[in-house]
């Protein structure tokens, strides 16, 4: 049985430029819809989810600081009634700074939210504005401070470099605001340009600009640098948090654990498979109102697809991954199983031994997509 419980909001008050996520705007009418044949499947999947407790309920999106805000409670009893949840879980949401206000932010904390992660990305309006976001720097900031106001002990922000023109300083800038908030934890990620998306439209059009490599490189540095400066500790690729801390939630995927995923699009990680619900909301709810499995994608994993997948999940937190752990799970060695390549790694300084634990070195980092192409 798993101990994570992802649950899919999939709508959002406008469509970013980059997104390519599994979310919609304009389907207001779908809310009740939605909220109803999500409580039907959380409670069908909590009939079978036997004794063990959950320890992290994760709300992501999306955008679930757009449901109203009595259905957004109605989901929670549900998700109360049909799972044992151990005292002291973490229980996050995402939420957009142009959707909430005190009150909201109040009652969600009194419904049981203990923590709340705001998408904000720039502390840039032209940046903001550029790439689609509905709300603005100052909103950001007196959103992060309302969640303060209402209870919420853990607070996270996104942040975006890479963005279209931005500069090394505008992105020096960015995170300085960030930490000088009242948060717990940052997600620093650098933009990828999707293909399809209107942003990726625009870039091939030669409307919009994205900063060049070595600006971006300077970003990366800046990153590095404030960072390190800061009491936050990095301990994930893109993730930096102050101690005890960190994502509960994304650490049981690093870790390759299992996880129940419900909603639209949902992902679930279970007993060596993985299953996805249908995408759109629409068919979503017509699967679960005719009683039909939402599920429309499954897979078995190999017990060594299983041990590269735990490999390369484990790499990207910074206390890597246990070799002894890993041959307990999966009977096989890292060393054996991966010979020269392991070498070549550790050879050329982007991998490194401590301890009995392997880690991305910090030049691995740098390169970690060219890493994990090897291990994969
Ligand atoms: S708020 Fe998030 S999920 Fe919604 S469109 Fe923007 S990036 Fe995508």
């Amino acid at each position: 049985m798993a101990s994570a419980l992802y649950i899919h909001i999939p709508f959002c008050p406008a469509k970013c430029g980059y997104c390519s996520f599994n979310s919609y705007s304009g389907l207001a009418d779908l809310y009740r819809r939605y909220t109803k044949a999500l409580c039907c499947e959380i409670t069908e999947v909590g009939r079978g989810a036997g004794e063990e407790r959950l320890q992290t309920i994760f709300f992501g999106g999306g955008t679930p600081t757009a449901l109203p805000l009595e259905m957004m409670q109605q989901i929670l009893a549900v998700c109360f009634s049909s799972f044992s949840v151990a005292a002291g879980a973490e229980i996050s949401m995402e939420a957009n700074p142009g959707t909430v206000d005190g009150d909201m932010l109040a009652r969600l904390r009194t419904s049981g939210i203990n923590r709340i992660s705001f998408g904000v990305q720039s502390f840039v309006d032209k940046e903001l504005k550029i790439i689609g976001r509905i709300h603005t720097a100052d909103e950001a900031i007196g959103a992060v401070q309302l969640a303060g106001e209402s209870g919420f002990k853990n607070i996270s922000i996104d942040l975006m470099y890479g963005l279209p023109g931005q500069s090394g300083k505008s992105w020096q800038f960015s995170l300085e605001k960030g930490f000088s908030l009242a948060i717990r934890h940052l997600s620093l990620y650098q933009l990828t340009l999707e293909e399809g998306t209107p942003m990726a439209d625009r870039v091939a059009r030669g409307e919009i600009l994205l900063p060049a490599e070595d600006i971006v490189s300077e970003m990366d540095g800046l990153t590095v640098q404030h960072t390190a400066t800061a009491a936050f500790e990095r301990y994930e690729i893109s993730n930096y948090s102050l101690q005890g801390s960190q994502c509960r939630h994304n650490r049981i995927y690093w870790k390759n654990e299992d996880y129940i995923g419900v909603g639209a699009g949902a992902v679930s990680g279970r007993q060596g498979r993985r299953m996805r619900n249908a995408d759109n909301p629409a068919d979503y709810c017509s699967l679960m109102e005719k009683g039909i499995s939402p599920v429309i994608w499954e897979e078995k994993l190999d017990r060594e697809a299983s041990f590269r997948e735990t490999v390369i999940m484990g790499l990207r937190m910074t206390a890597g991954i246990s070799l002894r752990s890993l041959e307990k799970r999966y009977g096989i060695s890292v060393e054996e199983y991966y010979g020269d390549i392991l070498k070549s790694l550790l050879g050329d300084g982007l991998l490194s031994c401590r301890a009995g634990r392997l880690h991305l070195s910090t030049r691995g980092r740098m390169f970690a997509n060219r890493v994990m192409a090897e291990l994969v």
